[in-house]
């Protein structure tokens, strides 16, 4: 059985590579490296946003689960958001999951938050009936959200070739710009939101999708 502990900076490949095959299964995700290591990063530089724990043996990390750190007005305590739990599919089904689980509440109660809250996919039953083993329950709540950056959103788009509104310039992932420093081989969603048009300097927000 793989050890539980608080993740340290040499484990973010690892938990990135984790958390490819989490968005790669969950509907409403793509994987995105640069994102998830700079987001990795922040916490575990910050402390006080959160906390990642890693499943180990033999320096392989098999699992993850991180806590976000916020408060409740309600309960007048710092609470915490459980997200990203994921366990390699060859450690599945050799209790990584609630070891890693346990371990995370452990440590919340210690450090005395209120409450866990976490998301799953509606229809993931699975993992609804393993939180529910874990002592969660069902909320009542709806969940809503607002996408804050456009740019972000629009980088998001699961088409891979795009074309200038302007002047019909159409962004090839195969060839990328490389006069613009752009690799052959680079994803639009990747490319930097500050990438322009090479032909009339089009901002990037300003292509569409193209199929
Ligand atoms: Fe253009």
């Amino acid at each position: 059985m793989p050890d539980v502990r608080t993740a340290a900076a040499g484990d973010i490949a690892g938990c990135c590579a984790l958390l490819e095959l989490l968005f790669s299964q969950e509907k409403e995700f793509t994987p995105d490296y640069d994102a998830q290591s700079r987001v990795l990063s922040m916490i575990i530089e910050n402390p006080q946003l959160g906390r990642i724990f890693v499943a180990e043996s033999d320096g392989d990390i098999h699992g993850m689960v991180l806590l976000l750190f916020t408060v409740s007005t309600f309960l007048g305590k710092k609470v915490a958001l459980l997200e990203d739990m994921i366990v390699a599919p060859a450690w599945r089904g050799k209790g990584v999951g609630s070891t890693l689980i346990e371990y995370a509440v452990a440590v919340a109660g210690r450090e005395g938050f209120g409450r866990i809250t976490l998301l799953t996919d509606s229809d993931n039953e699975p993992a609804q009936q393993f939180y529910q083993s874990k002592g969660f329950s069902k909320s009542e709540m709806v969940v809503f959200r607002k996408l804050l950056d456009p740019e972000t959103s629009r980088c998001d788009h699961e088409s891979d070739a795009w074309m200038c509104r302007e002047c019909g310039y159409l962004y090839d992932p195969a060839e990328g710009d490389p006069e613009s420093s752009i690799k052959p081989g680079t994803s639009f969603k990747t490319v930097s939101c500050e990438w322009n048009c090479p032909v009339c300097f089009t901002p990037k927000t300003d292509f569409d999708p193209h199929s």
